[in-house]
């Protein structure tokens, strides 16, 4: 069950959120619109208000645990598994995690990128939700389902704070997919 009354709520408000996000051109490279969230974790109450509508947004799905990407995926999913009072865990860039790991390389504009979990990080019937901060082409977020459903986890949505819908990168997700601001 989705929660897309409330997701409605929150879009009138979103302006709120993105007063607090910086849009840098040629960043990091040119022909890039760079979302910034730095403004927005450094302002504690605009933070905060992310935080508990990130939250809102899955609440109801009933997490057991919430993945995170790397490396701003990392701040959303810590905050919002704090705030619904649940695990979290990494997924990272590949060679940063100990111990045994599994490692998937997913196609990039140009070249190849390799994200993994600690392979005892998933348990059976757990109710999995990934975040990172934005969804560009999807690619990322793709390549993170794809990792944890290899995993046999229970991918029950994904998450962003920002979306690019022009980039069409919800087309490419095969989970259930929830963003709390779009820029065009
Ligand atoms: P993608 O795989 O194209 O959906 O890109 C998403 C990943 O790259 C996320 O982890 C973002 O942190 C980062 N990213 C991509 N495009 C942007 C952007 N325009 N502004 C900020 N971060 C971005």
């Amino acid at each position: 069950m989705g929660c897309n009354m409330e997701l409605e709520v929150m879009k009138v408000n979103e302006q709120n959120i993105k007063n607090n996000i910086a849009a840098i051109p040629d960043f990091p490279k040119p022909g890039i619109l760079f979302y910034d969230i730095s403004t927005l974790i450094g302002d504690p109450l605009a933070w905060a208000e992310t935080v508990n509508r990130m939250a809102l947004l899955i609440k109801d799905l009933k997490p057991d645990v919430i993945f995170g990407i790397e490396a701003r995926g990392f701040l959303v999913a810590t905050a919002v598994a704090s705030n619904l009072n649940v695990g979290m865990q990494m997924i990272r860039k590949s060679g940063k995690l100990p111990g045994e790991t599994i490692s998937l390389t997913y196609d990039l504009e140009y070249g190849v990128d390799t994200i993994e979990i600690q392979s005892d990080v998933i348990t059976a019937n757990q109710r999995i939700v990934i975040l990172d901060d934005v969804l560009a082409t999807g690619g990322t977020m793709q390549a993170a389902i794809d990792l944890l459903t290899m995993a046999k986890a229970e991918i029950i949505c994904c998450a962003t704070i920002i979306e690019l819908p022009l980039l069409r990168g919800r087309e490419k997700l095969r989970a259930e997919y929830h963003s709390l601001i779009t820029y065009d």
